[in-house]
C-alpha cells in the first residue's frame, strides 16, 4: 500500500495489472508509451483503488514525451461505471524508457491542466510514472492536491 502521509491518503493496486502495464510499456520502446487509470476511492475518499486502465486509441510517444488522446475513449468509460463499485477515470500512466519516475516538467503541466479542467470530473488527477533506469523497474504514484504534486510513499 502507498501513502502520503500529509494528506492521509493511500492507494492501492493490482500486482498483475502493474505487471501488464510494464509488458505494454515494453513492447513501445524506446518510447514511452502509457494511458488511462480505472478505478475508485473509497467512500471516505482518501484511499484510491486502481484495479484498470484504457488505453489511447491515439497517441504520440518519443524516448522523452508521451502524448494521449481521449478520442473514443467514453463507450470503455462507460463500461467500468457500470460496474459495482463504479469505477471511473481517476488519472494517468505513462513510462520513462531509460529515465527515472520523477515527473518531467511536461507531466507536471499536464497533470495541473487536468486538474483545472472544467470538463474533467475529478479534481486530484493520480499519475504513475514506470521508470526503468538502469533496466531497474521503478513505481512512482503521484497525485494533485491543491496545486501541487505529491509522490505516494
Ligand atoms: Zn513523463
Amino acid at each position: 500500500m502507498y501513502k502520503i502521509k500529509e494528506l492521509g491518503l493511500t492507494l492501492d493496486i493490482d500486482g498483475d495489472l502493474i505487471s501488464n502495464l510494464v509488458y505494454i510499456g515494453k513492447k513501445h520502446y524506446p518510447n514511452e508509451f502509457g494511458g488511462f487509470l480505472i478505478g475508485y476511492y473509497s467512500e471516505s475518499q482518501n484511499h484510491l483503488r486502481i484495479t484498470d486502465t484504457i488505453l489511447p486509441n491515439k497517441y504520440k510517444g518519443t524516448p522523452y514525451m508521451f502524448e494521449r488522446d481521449a478520442i473514443g475513449i467514453e463507450d470503455k468509460l462507460n463500461q467500468f461505471y457500470k460496474e459495482e463499485p463504479k469505477k471511473y477515470y481517476v488519472g494517468e500512466w505513462h513510462t520513462h524508457p531509460n529515465n527515472l519516475a520523477i515527473p518531467s516538467a511536461i507531466d507536471i503541466k499536464t497533470v495541473n491542466s487536468i486538474a483545472d479542467d472544467p470538463e474533467v470530473s475529478i479534481k486530484n488527477p493520480a499519475l504513475l510514472i514506470i521508470g526503468c533506469a538502469n533496466n531497474e523497474i521503478e513505481l512512482g504514484f503521484y497525485v494533485h492536491f491543491k496545486n501541487k504534486i505529491y509522490r505516494y510513499e
